[in-house]
């Protein structure tokens, strides 16, 4: 029975979710004063200590768990493990609330059509994957392997092994083409090498540091924020640039106020600067650089006066900053930002941000772009993929020439489940991101999903998305299960380990276990041969020369320190088609873009509206961190953002709740205010994450505002795909608030 023309939205109730719930809060000892008045309390053989990785979000920092007589006591950094340096962020230190969480998902359940009535009902795991097998091989036959597709986020991999034996490669992940993809092939067109994750930025050694809308301090990547103290507390230079007086901009010596979407503007009259007064690195330029004398004369008419009547940044701080910058160089960090899905032009932008490094000469050197280093670890040796004659979507699409092969567009994917072209899409597979959220305009994704034969999600609590599932899958915590190893690309290489340290408290299961038992329900158990997790990880760990039963123990193993710089030995190497620096690029020239990034207007707000941004807290990691009990406390809802004037104007004072409604009429639920001088008067700003709509997320259901749901427009970079966000407009309403 295929549920795809009468797929409705199907609220996961407490009702349905029925089993017992570990219903003690996150224990009070690692809050303020009683952390210390207990921790004196505690007996020290009753404490176990067993190092493991977070993944309260994606960078993976060595964590120590610590129990106490069998119950999650703390966790704190593992001192050895160069992510974290002994050190979690808030988020980290608060992620054990995810295990005893209240709204954690408990047992496998699926949409049955009871009397006329879509329930959802409590199965086995055993009806739950033979109900998703059956549903997959009839896709299959039916469509192809290639119209069952995966959206994943995170570090485990074990679901696009799956989708690939099963015969597809539409695999994507949302983390790509929503948030850094535009900032990779910026950087790639122009050193031939991107910037990858965690970044490959020197922040620690850097003596001027430029951030572009990148609030490092509220976006709280472990290591990039330890490093960041480090370079301040040593006085480098800080500029940032951001229409919201951001914490990092609390620490800057130039704080540079911006109109929004004209940060493109700002970035070529400061290479104008540099490039014209000479003050760029002059040696590396002419050592590693291609088509510097076709670029210069690209930029020519782009001065500071120009820039400034388009930014509304005075002239003389744009030339004092470019001065600055110049001044450092090549220890001077024009930060690549993360999430750079702006205005649709974000690859073009990403990539003046790179011709201004490469102008300081920081790509390669200390205190710019380090050169880092992998600990290889061979791949488990699987049996090969079924060939296919059939392209994934983007590849078929061939709409974005630089998109990198393989990493798949989630929009894509949508539209052509939408209009079943370039082939049908019948069959998506969701694990750990709540697509509602993280992809624009949730009219679409719903138009999407209601053409669907199959919807499964994967996930630790019902997300907005689970209430539309076919199956919806329990997963246990990242406390509770064994994970890939960790070698992404670092200063120093290494190997970390994700290992559990307490049991799932219900009937939830690790993603290499329900990969494994799906596929062999699928007759595909020949590409999984390990036992378990344990086996599959020793197995690669061995070829390496290491073991399982060392990792576990050290919870990290770090190689060898290579060097880092062109100052310590290293002759770089650029993977563009000139083996150069591309200050001129003859292949997006080829393609029809411009060869040097030109500033082109964005739309403005309509009267009445502003401009809507969203960015990041410290203790929350998008959505799925607000019902963590710790971290709850600290930060129970968003406020919107508006500029004192403004809400003045309105009669609006902090603690007020408004509305906003956006350009398309979607309305938010009441958000709290705050009034404040920190932001310009033509935009407003929410954390991301909060608003959800899901009922069954008992603790923050309909708290605060969701940008997602205003977020109905976006633009593509027709470039490489990403999906340009922030040009979405609202509107304020007052909320008559009885609370
Ligand atoms: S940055 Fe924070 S939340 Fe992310 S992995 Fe590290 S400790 Fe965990």
């Amino acid at each position: 029975m295929a549920l795809s023309s009468r797929r409705k939205f199907l609220k996961i109730s407490t009702g349905t979710i029925t089993g017992i719930v570990a219903t003690s809060a996150l224990s009070p000892v690692v809050t303020g004063c009683k952390f210390i008045e207990e921790k004196t309390k505690r007996n020290v053989k009753d404490i176990k200590k067993t190092p493991t990785m977070c993944d309260v979000c994606f960078w993976k920092c060595g964590a120590i768990a610590h129990l106490d007589n069998g119950k999650l006591w703390k966790i704190e950094g593992n001192p050895n493990d160069p992510l974290s340096n002994g050190r979690l962020c808030p988020r980290g230190t608060g992620g054990i609330g995810v295990n005893s969480s209240k709204d954690r998902l408990t047992s496998p359940l699926i949409r049955k059509n009871v009397n006329g009535k879509d329930q959802w009902i409590e199965v086995t795991w055993g009806e739950a994957l033979d109900y998703i097998a059956e549903k997959m091989k009839i896709i299959k036959s039916k469509y192809g392997p290639e119209s069952m597709a995966l959206f994943s986020h995170g570090s485990s991999k074990f679901f696009d092994h799956l989708i690939n034996a099963y015969g597809s490669r539409n695999t994507c992940a949302p983390a790509y083409a929503q948030c850094r993809g535009p900032r990779e092939i910026g950087f790639q067109l122009t050193f031939g090498d991107s910037i990858n994750s965690p970044e490959r930025t020197d922040i620690e050694n850097a003596k001027c540091i430029t951030l572009i809308g990148s609030h490092l301090g509220e976006n709280m990547h472990n290591s990039q924020v330890q490093e960041f103290s480090k370079a301040i507390e040593k006085g480098a230079s800080i500029i940032v640039v951001d229409p919201r007086f951001s914490v990092a901009a609390s620490k800057a010596k130039y704080y540079l106020p911006i109109k929004p979407g004209t940060d493109m503007a700002l970035i070529l009259a400061w290479i104008n600067v540099i490039v014209k007064e000479k003050l760029y690195d002059v040696e590396y330029v002419e050592k590693y650089g291609y088509g510097f004398d076709e670029f210069v004369v690209e930029i020519e008419d782009n001065t500071p006066e120009w820039a400034s009547t388009i930014t509304e940044i005075d002239t003389q701080l744009i030339v004092d900053t470019a001065h600055e910058m110049a001044r450092y160089k090549p220890a001077t960090l024009v930060h690549p930002g993360r999430h750079v899905t702006w205005y649709g032009d974000d690859t073009q932008r990403s990539r003046a941000i790179a011709l201004l490094n490469a102008l300081l000469g920081s790509w390669g050197r200390k205190g710019g772009f380090y050169f880092p280093s992998v600990y290889e670890i061979p791949k488990y040796k699987y049996k090969p993929y079924p060939s296919s004659e059939t392209p994934n979507i983007d590849e078929a699409n061939k709409t974005y020439p630089f998109l990198t092969p393989g990493m798949g567009l989630s929009t894509d994917i949508r539209k052509a489940t939408i209009t079943e072209k370039p082939y049908p899409v019948k069959g998506w597979f969701v694990y750990a991101t709540n697509l509602l959220g993280s992809l624009p305009n949730q009219e679409e994704t719903i138009k999407a999903i209601k053409k669907l034969d199959l919807l499964v999600v994967v996930d630790i609590v019902p997300s907005e998305i689970a209430e539309w599932a076919d199956v919806v899958l329990p997963e246990s915590t990242y406390l509770e299960r064994y994970d890939e190893l960790n070698t992404d690309p670092f200063k120093i290489n290494y190997v970390s380990l994700r290992q559990p340290v307490v049991e799932s408290p219900n009937n939830q299961k690790p993603s290499w276990w329900i990969a494994k038992k799906l596929a062999e329900k699928l007759d595909l158990g020949e590409y999984f041969p390990w036992k378990d997790c344990e086996e599959y990880l020793d197995t690669r760990l061995k070829a390496a020369g290491l073991s399982l039963a060392e990792l576990k123990e050290k919870g990290v193993i770090t190689g060898k320190q290579n060097p880092l710089y062109i100052e310590e030995g290293i002759e770089p190497k650029f993977k563009t088609p000139s083996g150069k620096i591309e200050f001129y690029s003859l292949q997006l020239k080829e393609k029809g873009f411009d060869p040097v990034p030109k500033y082109t207007p964005t739309e403005e707000p309509p009267d009445g509206h502003f401009r809507l941004l969203f960015g990041r807290a410290p203790v929350h990691t998008f959505g799925k961190t607000q019902s963590y009990g710790y971290l709850k406390e600290l930060m129970p809802e968003n406020e919107v953002w508006i500029n004192s004037n403004v809400a003045n104007n309105f009669g609006l004072k902090s603690g007020d709740r408004v509305k906003l409604k956006n350009t398309e009429g979607i309305v938010t639920d009441p958000v709290l205010v705050k009034a404040t001088e920190r932001i310009r008067t033509d935009c407003v700003y929410l954390v991301h994450g909060f608003g959800q709509q899901s009922k069954a997320l008992k603790s923050t259901y309909k708290i605060g505002a969701s940008d997602a749901q205003l977020t109905s427009k976006y633009k593509m970079d027709p470039i490489m795909g990403g999906t340009g966000m922030n040009i979405n407009f609202v509107s304020i309403e007052k909320e008559e608030y009885n609370g």
